[in-house]
């Protein structure tokens, strides 16, 4: 017997039927055996509506009272799964955030788990009851409602995976499983069986949009084994798990890319001690976080210094550049929305060299130009325009993942 956390999405819970459906699944898992804690998200775009709800009553909505009426979709969700459930004659019960006592700190729209007591839950486990969790949602010391950022009913199920000790969480969603590239882009994209914690991290920090990341993160810390699959079929998906040594045979495991940032450029920037800080400040000041960074070595005593951040909040970092631009001096600003980032993931990068001048000559064949790269031990990362993006990702995976192992 098993202790088995199911996370149902959006998709999975969009409807009356898609409910049933899942209260039915719930309770086969169950009927086999197995003690069953299911974390569900709000039924599909309904968070998006209460999103729009709160900034049709204010254009920068109170953040305590918007994640109250965020919080409310997982309430409905949760409440008609229980139904659902017993309606088939199983014991069930709906738990909220204060109810299953997950505590948060106090960043409202973003929140982070701090601990579960997860007392009131083993006990209706041991009284036999199906325990169904209202996801995304937390409180805080003060016992205010939080939100954990969207896509965060990832991160309420391993984090109820980890306090439970759980033997896995799985994760149900619209899809298969992780794939090696987004199969609407490329048709050749295949399922993997296994990916690594953090191959899967940086998949997700690199566009990839299955899982939330700070679900992998927490997942990882705790090793908890993450079982990533569709609700609409009973194949094996794809496992998040620990790394081993047959991983690093595979050079890369994921081509993953993501259009939501914008570049800016700083010319001229004289050269100078303090400089960087003084033009960094005030955007991480503002809460932009800014991704890739490169600056130029200096010849005449300036270098040019380029960046990318989010493209929904470029407009408010290029007014807080130039105004850093005009006190410092520098040559001018240039900012480009029109760029996407290209990624290759793979533990195998750590034991083989030569995979980025591999990436660099598949893209020079391509004629495609490369703007701004960035590395870390298990990713590289490139900069191009955005009308070369689907036609990178390509050339990308059939050189890497369709033909491995040749470099
Ligand atoms: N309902 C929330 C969202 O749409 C949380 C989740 O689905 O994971 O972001
Ligand atoms: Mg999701």
């Amino acid at each position: 017997m098993a202790l088995i956390v199911q996370k149902y999405g959006g998709t999975s819970v969009g409807s009356i039927e898609r409910i049933k459906h899942v209260a039915r699944k719930v309770a086969e898992a169950k009927k086999q055996g197995n003690d069953v804690v299911v974390v569900v998200s709000a039924m599909a775009g309904e968070t998006n509506r209460l999103v729009a709800l709160a900034q049709q009553v204010s254009e920068s909505p109170d953040e305590r009272e918007r994640d109250v009426l965020l919080a409310s979709g997982e309430q409905v969700s949760s409440a008609l799964l229980s139904l659902a459930i017993k309606d088939l004659g199983c014991p069930a019960r709906s738990f909220l955030a204060h109810q299953a006592r997950i505590e948060t700190d106090k960043a409202y729209g973003k929140a982070r788990i701090k601990s579960i007591d997860s007392t009131r839950i083993k006990r209706a486990l041991r009284d036999g009851e199906i325990v169904v969790v209202a996801g995304f949602q937390g409180v805080d010391e003060e016992e205010n409602i939080t939100t954990l950022g969207r896509g965060g009913s990832d991160t309420s199920a391993v984090a109820m995976a980890a306090a439970l000790k759980a033997n896995v969480c799985e994760i149900y969603t619209d899809v298969e499983g992780v794939f090696t590239t987004d199969p609407s882009i490329c048709p050749k994209a295949r399922k993997l069986d296994r990916i690594s914690f953090e191959e899967m991290i940086e998949m997700a920090s690199t566009g990839a949009r299955v899982l939330q990341i700070g679900s992998v993160e927490l997942a990882m810390k705790f090793a908890v084994p993450v079982h990533v699959r569709s609700s609409f079929t009973d194949l094996e998906g794809t496992w998040v798990v620990e790394e081993d040594e047959s991983m690093d045979e595979v050079l890369v495991s994921g081509v993953t890319y993501d259009k939501n940032e914008a570049k800016i450029t700083l010319l001229k920037v004289p050269d100078r001690p303090g400089l960087a800080a003084q033009i960094f400040s005030p955007i991480s000041g503002a809460n932009i976080v800014v991704d890739m960074i490169i600056q130029n070595a200096s010849e005449d005593g300036t270098t040019d210094l380029t960046f990318t951040v989010p493209k929904a909040d470029y407009k408010k970092a290029l007014s807080l550049v130039e105004k850093t631009a005009s006190v410092i001096q520098a040559g001018g600003v240039r900012v480009d929305p029109g760029i996407a980032k290209v990624s290759i993931v793979g533990v195998g990068m750590r034991t083989h060299a030569g995979v980025a001048a591999k990436m660099f000559q598949v893209l020079a064949r391509e004629e495609i130009n490369i703007q701004m790269i960035s590395t870390s031990e298990i990713k590289i990362s490139v900069v191009i325009d955005e009308k070369e993006m689907e036609h990178a990702v390509r050339v990308l995976h059939e050189a890497f993942v369709e033909k491995q192992g040749n470099l």
